[in-house]
């Protein structure tokens, strides 16, 4: 935990059952949905520890963070049927290390391209949490989609656990 992290105040919350975007936690971060729902599934996937670059999480954890990353996307891409799915780690805001992830949808912005391109005033403009309704539905989904790619993908999390641990 960092002062004046607002990642670190958001973990708290969850750790304290007060996040309502809380999807599920797993053993190196914490799934998330996005505050603004804009583009529709959009996720936070949140690094348990406090850091700034993804090089700076030892090895093994780093390793297993990477491989959670990708089942939580695919979870994402299942639940929201997403035609591709757009993966960022940036941090130039909050720098606590964290995945967003983009369900995209042919056509979903004017001009072919990241998301970024769509304006932040229209991009932030429907914070999910005034809709409890729509932000339960959406945490269902990718909570059963989570359930789904976990148990399917069991065997390969095994097989990098013992990588790491090597
Ligand atoms: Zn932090």
């Amino acid at each position: 935990m960092a002062d004046n992290c607002l990642i670190c105040d958001r973990i708290k919350l969850i750790q304290e059952n007060k996040n309502p975007y809380f999807v599920r936690e797993l053993n190196t971060g914490y799934v998330v949905l996005a505050d603004s729902q804009y583009f529709e599934g959009y996720t936070i996937f949140l690094s348990k520890h406090h850091v700034t670059e993804l090089h700076q999480l030892a090895s093994a954890e780093k390793l297993a963070f990477l491989e959670e990353m990708s089942l939580v996307q695919e979870a994402c891409a299942k639940a929201f049927h997403a035609d591709k799915m757009n993966i960022e780690l940036l941090g130039n805001g909050d720098a606590h290390v964290h995945w967003h992830l983009f369900p995209r949808h042919n056509g979903d912005t004017a001009q072919a391209g990241p998301v970024w391109w769509t304006p932040k005033e229209i991009m932030y403009s429907d914070d999910v949490v005034k809709d409890m309704p729509r932000l339960n539905r959406l945490r269902a989904e990718l909570n059963a989609a989570l359930d789904g790619v976990l148990a399917a993908r069991d065997s390969e999390v095994q097989a990098v656990r013992e990588l790491a641990l090597d």
